[in-house]
């Protein structure tokens, strides 16, 4: 008799476990259902639920089944998508995964070393002023190989980098050398805070070529935040609250951020603005390449527009932004000529160290 009550005892609660379970799935089904309801902290919530979620070793998988491709398949992304997340192309930071995110939830972009240049900008103005995500996540992580290889280089013992590389990671050496500077700390000491560093150089230099995203965020319809992965535990550490803001009014102080522009540009020319690249401006792609932002009804207008629902922006004068852009230009060419300077002398270190018996 009490072999059976105990027996009924596991069947009804293995039965509460899955209205549990049901029920949790169906409240975050709602939450991200309507667009309406997006917001810059609602989208933060799910995105911390999520990896707490992950972390437990208890995800949901949410929004994956076929029902959902079915909706990806006809519908806009615009009206589902919540965050904007830029990571590293690490192998180890598999986003919606540690986000225990589903289909047409993330808008995502990866770049080694999540830096943000010309292309990253832009994919970043599209999660944000087209896929109307609310959110921007720079999601940096522990023992990023970018990171490290930087402060190797910086510090006079980096190896050979290939020939694409150094301007890939040209926008890091900044971060790397202010922490050097700051912290007084070396070598592995120092990246860490490095990968920390590097998560605001990239806020920074979002916010300088981006005056449609520096809108977004003194509007606050969008909402930017950094946070560092944890690869040997899977959890997100959230970083300081108010940090963006205060880079924006940094940036928004310096003469050198890119203006609103040629929004107003007659038909038929370019109106988008070169981005600063580490080579000299050219013609901007207008359309991507890969089919991916064609489904749906998504619609293709990359032209540097401000956001649908913001006043259009002031036309400035030409010659003051083809100056701006000249200096930009300038600036980063700069830059990739002190990274490939950089990357030689590592190469030859390298060779040295290599080659010890010459
Ligand atoms: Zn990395």
């Amino acid at each position: 008799m009490s072999a059976v009550s105990k027996k009924n005892l596991i069947i009804i609660t293995a039965l509460l476990l899955g209205v549990l379970l049901f029920v949790t799935m169906g409240d975050e089904e709602t939450k991200v259902q309507s667009k309406d309801k997006r917001t810059p902290a609602l989208s933060l919530q799910l995105l911390q639920e999520g990896n707490e979620r992950f972390v437990d070793g208890a995800s949901l998988h949410p929004r994956t089944d076929t029902s959902r491709l079915e909706m990806a398949g006809t519908e806009n992304q615009g009206d589902y998508a919540f965050a904007t997340v830029l990571t590293c192309s690490d192998s180890r930071v598999p986003v919606e995964r540690i986000f225990d995110a589903g289909i047409m939830d993330i808008f995502v972009i990866r770049v080694a070393g999540n830096v943000v240049q010309g292309d990253e900008a832009g994919s970043i103005e599209y999660g944000l002023a087209h896929v109307h995500t609310p959110l921007l996540v720079v999601l940096g992580h522990t023992q990023c190989g970018a990171v490290t290889a930087v402060t190797n280089a910086v510090e006079g013992h980096g190896h050979a980098l290939e020939r694409n590389i150094p301007g890939l990671v040209a926008p890091i050496f900044p971060a790397v050398e202010k922490t050097l500077r700051l912290s007084g700390l070396h070598g592995a000491d120092a990246i860490p805070l490095a990968i920390e560093q590097n998560v605001w150089q990239s806020v920074h230099d979002l916010f300088m070529v981006s005056p449609s995203t520096r809108d977004l965020v003194k509007s606050g319809k969008v909402r930017v935040v950094g946070a560092i992965y944890d690869v040997a535990t899977g959890k997100v550490k959230w970083l300081k609250e108010d940090k963006p803001l205060s880079i924006l009014e940094e940036v928004e102080a310096d003469p050198a951020r890119i203006m609103p522009d040629t929004a107003a540009a007659p038909e038929g020319e370019h109106a988008a603005t070169p981005p600063a690249h580490e080579e000299a401006p050219a013609a901007v792609e207008e359309h991507p390449a890969d089919g991916d932002h064609a489904q749906g009804t998504e619609e293709l207008h990359l032209e540097a527009v401000p956001a649908a629902d913001e006043p259009a922006a002031q036309p400035e004068a030409a010659g003051q932004n083809i100056e701006e852009l000249k200096a930009l230009a300038a600036q980063a060419a700069e830059a990739a000529k002190a990274a490939a300077a950089a990357a030689e002398s590592a190469a030859k270190a390298l060779e040295e160290a290599t080659h010890p018996a010459k």
